[in-house]
C-alpha cells in the first residue's frame, strides 16, 4: 500500500484527460452502378405495374400458367440451345465457374429454361399444348446504348406441344393485343426460316452470293458469313443491307409443307386484321428457331431496322429434342423487353402517375396526436385508402407544405386539443376550407369526400312508382 501522504499529494495533481485520437472519417463516394445496369425507381413503377397487370390479364384470358425460373442455369443449357456461334453465347453471356467448379451462367433469355422445365417436370404427360408465361431479369454483356442494357427484363409466352399454324397466329395476336391494350401501335415483322435441313442449300447459295463482295464486308460480317451465314441477313451495315436487296431469299428454299404452314399463319393474321410486314431478312439471333419467326416493332419504326424491337419470337420445333426431350415436340413463343415497352409508354405520357397515389395527408401536432395517428393509418389501410405523412416534421406549416407538394386532396389535422375532444380537422386543400369532425367517423367521411371529388355520386334510390301529388 502506498504511504498516505503520497496519495494525498497525488490527489491534488490535476488529472489530465488522455488525448484520444478520433479517426477522421474518410469521405468515400458511393459505389457507382455497373455499366448497363440500372435502378428502377418508384416514379417509374406505375408504368411497370401497368405492363405487368396487362400481361397478367392476357395470360389469364388465354389460360397460360406462370413459371418462375431460376436466374442461374448451367452454361451448357444456352450453348446447346441458343447456339455456340451466336452473339449471345459467344460474346454476351455472364458465364463463370461457381465455388464448386460448376460452369454456370446468368440467363441471357428464358426460352431454353422453359424447354428444360417442360422436360424436367414431365410436362409431355399433361394435356397438350402446355402454355406457360414468365417474367424476370435477363443478362447480356452487350454494348450498353439507348434501350440496350446488361440487365433487362423480359416477359414471354410459350406454347409447347402443338405444331398447328394457329398457335403461331394466336401468339402473334396475343402480342398485338397486348400492345393495343397498352396504347402502343405496333407492326409485326414476319418471316419463315424453315428447318436447319432446308436451310443448308440456301446458306450455300447465300455464301456464294456474297463471295464477290467479301472485300466490302466488315470483319464481323466476314466472320458471320463463315460461321453462321444466316446472321448476315441481320447485319446493321448499310452497305450489306443494300447488297441484301439482291440476295437469295430463304422463303424460296422452304419445303412445300413449310411454305403451307407459313401461308396458314398469314391467313389467320389477315383474318384477325393483325398488321404485319413480310420481312425476308428477319432471322433472329438464336439458333433454335425453325419456321415462323417474328418481331414486334413500334409502328413507324420500319425504317430503323430491328435495332429496337419491342419483342420477338417464333417457332422452335427442335429445341425440346436438342435438350434430350421427346423428339418432335413442336413449340412456339415470344419474348418482350419490358424496359423498351416502358420507354414507349413514357414517350406517350401513359401511366405517368401511380394508381394509389395518396390523396390524403395526415398532419400531427404533439405526441398524443402522433400516437393516435398510428391507429388512424391502420383504419385507412383497411379501407384501401393510402395516406401520406411527414412524421419528421413538427410544425403544421412545414407539414402542410409537404401535403401541397404531394398534391393531396385532403389533409387531416390532429392536435392535442382534438385528441382530447375526440375530433379531427379535415382540410380541403383546393378550397382551403376546414371542418372539425368526429374522429371515430373519419374514414367514412374522408371516403365520401374523396368520392365526391372524383365525381362518384351515390346512386339515387330507384323510383318505384309515381310520387304522390
Ligand atoms: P431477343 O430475343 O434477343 O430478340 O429479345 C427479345 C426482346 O428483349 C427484344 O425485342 C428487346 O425488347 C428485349 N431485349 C433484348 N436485349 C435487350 C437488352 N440488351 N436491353 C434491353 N432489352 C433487350
Amino acid at each position: 500500500m502506498p504511504p498516505i501522504k503520497k496519495l494525498e499529494k497525488d490527489k491534488k495533481k490535476p488529472i489530465k484527460a488522455p488525448v484520444v485520437e478520433v479517426p477522421k472519417k474518410k469521405v468515400k463516394a458511393a459505389p457507382e452502378l455497373l455499366r448497363g445496369f440500372r435502378d428502377i425507381l418508384p416514379e417509374e413503377q406505375p408504368r411497370w405495374d401497368l405492363v405487368q397487370d396487362t400481361v397478367r390479364q392476357l395470360a389469364d384470358a388465354y389460360s397460360f400458367g406462370r413459371v418462375e425460373l431460376p436466374i442461374l442455369e448451367r452454361t451448357e443449357l444456352f450453348i446447346r440451345t441458343v447456339g455456340k456461334q451466336t452473339d449471345i453465347v459467344e460474346k454476351e453471356m455472364y458465364a463463370f465457374e461457381d465455388a464448386a467448379g460448376e460452369k454456370v451462367a446468368l440467363r441471357p433469355e428464358a426460352t431454353a429454361s422453359i424447354a428444360r422445365t417442360y422436360i424436367n417436370h414431365g410436362m409431355l404427360n399433361l394435356p397438350q399444348p402446355v402454355k406457360l408465361w414468365y417474367w424476370g431479369p435477363m443478362f447480356r454483356h452487350d454494348r450498353p446504348q439507348a434501350g440496350r442494357y446488361r440487365q433487362f427484363n423480359q416477359f414471354g409466352f410459350e406454347v409447347i406441344g402443338v405444331e398447328d399454324p394457329i398457335v403461331d397466329a394466336q401468339l402473334i395476336i396475343i402480342a398485338t393485343q397486348l400492345f393495343r391494350d397498352l396504347g402502343i401501335d405496333v407492326t409485326i415483322q414476319i418471316n419463315s426460316i424453315g428447318t436447319p435441313e432446308m436451310r443448308q442449300a440456301y446458306l450455300a447459295e447465300l455464301v456464294s452470293y456474297f463471295r464477290p463482295y467479301r472485300s466490302q464486308l466488315s470483319d464481323d460480317d466476314k466472320r458471320r458469313l463463315q460461321k453462321n451465314p444466316l446472321r448476315i441477313l441481320d447485319s446493321k451495315d448499310p452497305a450489306v443491307q443494300e447488297l441484301l436487296a439482291g440476295a437469295p431469299q430463304i422463303i424460296d428454299w422452304l419445303s412445300e409443307p413449310a411454305k403451307q404452314h407459313f401461308m396458314k399463319v398469314l391467313e389467320f393474321l389477315d383474318e384477325m386484321e393483325v398488321p404485319y410486314v413480310l420481312n425476308p431478312h428477319l432471322v433472329r439471333g438464336l439458333d433454335y428457331y425453325t419456321h415462323t419467326v417474328f418481331e414486334i416493332w413500334e409502328a413507324g419504326d420500319e425504317g430503323e431496322h430491328a435495332q429496337n424491337a419491342l419483342g420477338g419470337g417464333g417457332r422452335y420445333d427442335q429445341l425440346i429434342e436438342i435438350l434430350g426431350g421427346r423428339p418432335e415436340t413442336p413449340a412456339c413463343g415470344f419474348a418482350v423487353g419490358v424496359e423498351r415497352v416502358v420507354k414507349a409508354l413514357a414517350q406517350r405520357g401513359i401511366a405517368n402517375e401511380a394508381k394509389n397515389k395518396p390523396k390524403v395527408f395526415f398532419a400531427q401536432l404533439g405526441d398524443a396526436a402522433r400516437r393516435s395517428g398510428l391507429r388512424i393509418f391502420e383504419d385507412f389501410r383497411k379501407q384501401g385508402i393510402s395516406v401520406a405523412e411527414a412524421f419528421g416534421k413538427s410544425a403544421l406549416k412545414a407539414q402542410l407544405e409537404v401535403a401541397n407538394k404531394l398534391d393531396v386532396d385532403l389533409t387531416l389535422i390532429l392536435g392535442q386539443k382534438e385528441v382530447l375532444d375526440g375530433t379531427i380537422i379535415i382540410r380541403d386543400m383546393e378550397l382551403g376550407a376546414q371542418e372539425i369532425v368526429d374522429s371515430s367517423k373519419i374514414v367514412e367521411l374522408v371516403k365520401k369526400r374523396l368520392d365526391k371529388k372524383a365525381g362518384i355520386v351515390e346512386e339515387p334510390l330507384p323510383v318505384i312508382g309515381p310520387s304522390a301529388p
